[in-house]
């Protein structure tokens, strides 16, 4: 046992240690800083709401005009149907819910209606939403028949005394509290059952290799920022295509794919969720704002582009900050999202020309 003298000089050691790491030290730990990984951008000001279609990579011309109209429409009628609610005095959990819900029953993500197939060409849906001002979380993973799942998570958090429900409960859950049951077809879209066939026909070289995401994953998510200064995050997902069944990814997780408290910041990731999960991103990037006191557009950045890289996976987030500071950064191409301004200006971006690191 050290004497109590020799505890001191060691407490006074370990102080410091730690005094003479610099925050960033401290925020990155032991991950090495890929070279090439971008500063963080100024970020957008004076965001009230935005919304995220995947993280991937869209190069122009990779779209056909009728495919980038319906992709602008559909963020764009996410974004104004949000931003209504927020200007009417409505939280901003029921923006968020909204927004997703119009993404959620727009076949173009993966999210709802357009969902992904899993190994047994089923839809496997994960949601969860929370709430910045008092921390209240829902969740669900693995629901099959319920058409808005988001809505379905937010029903977990008022009406039930939990936070997280899965599998055959949910949807049971869903149909108690009056949700109508959806049967599977509804969610099938050509565009997705293409997408299972061509993973069908070229399964991963190694068995137990890791579950990949397509170029544009196609995950749905949303964060807010009300006239009351409280912010609110949602994500929802049908995952990855091809993905075991049981399978589940950061989006439902709390704390790794959606985070929001007020004090710091709201967040939804997009991109391989087991290696998000691994890595809690959406908390870990309140936890850089709440104990390193950074600035949202760095602290989203070192997850991102640093953090989550070092675990072996890319993938992006939109995190809005409680003063309206949106950062939206990627380590992939790009990060379909948009946003809408206290002022009702509406900016949608889609190419990975149109996404900077911010
Ligand atoms: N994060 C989602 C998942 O792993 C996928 C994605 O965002 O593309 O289920």
């Amino acid at each position: 046992m050290p004497s109590p003298k020799r505890s001191l000089l060691i407490s006074a050691g370990l102080v410091a240690l730690v005094a003479g790491l610099s925050g960033s030290q401290l925020a990155a730990g032991a991950a090495a800083v890929p070279a090439d990984a971008p500063a963080p951008g100024p970020g957008v000001r004076g965001v009230v709401l935005a919304v995220h279609g995947g993280a991937g990579s869209l190069p122009r011309g990779s779209l056909t005009p009728e495919q980038e109209k319906a992709y602008r429409d559909g963020l764009t009628k996410a974004l104004r149907t949000g931003y209504e609610l927020i200007k009417d005095g409505r939280p901003a959990l029921d923006a968020v819910e909204k927004a997703v819900n119009v993404l959620e029953d727009d076949p173009n993500f993966n999210a709802g209606k357009g969902a992904v197939f899993n190994t047994d060409a089923e839809h496997e849906l994960d949601a969860s939403i929370m709430n910045g001002k008092d921390r209240r979380s829902g969740a669900v993973a693995g629901v099959h028949h319920t058409k808005n799942p988001i809505s379905l998570a937010r029903m977990v958090m008022e009406k039930s005394p939990h936070v997280f429900m899965a599998g055959k409960g949910a949807d049971d859950f869903a149909l108690r509290n009056g949700v109508p049951f959806t049967p599977q077809d509804y969610f099938w879209t050509q565009r997705r059952w293409d997408q299972l066939m061509a993973a069908k026909d070229n399964p991963p070289a190694t068995a137990g290799a890791k579950p990949e995401r397509s170029e544009t994953g196609g995950t749905v998510g949303a964060v807010a920022l009300d006239g009351d200064r409280d912010i609110a995050a949602a994500t929802s997902t049908g995952g990855l295509t091809n993905k075991q069944v049981g399978r589940v990814g950061d989006s439902p997780v709390i704390g790794a794919g959606t985070y929001a408290d007020n004090r710091t910041v709201a967040v939804s990731c997009t991109g391989t969720g087991e290696v998000f999960i691994r890595g809690v991103a959406a908390h870990d990037i309140s936890a850089l704002m709440e104990y390193a006191r950074m600035p949202v557009t760095k602290a989203a950045a070192t997850v991102v582009n640093q953090k989550i890289t070092a675990l072996g996976a890319t993938g992006g987030a939109i995190a809005l900050d409680g003063r309206g500071t949106l950062a939206a950064p990627h380590s992939t191409k790009g990060i379909i999202n948009g946003y809408v301004t206290k002022d009702g200006e509406i900016k949608t971006r889609l190419y990975d020309d149109e996404t900077p690191p911010e």
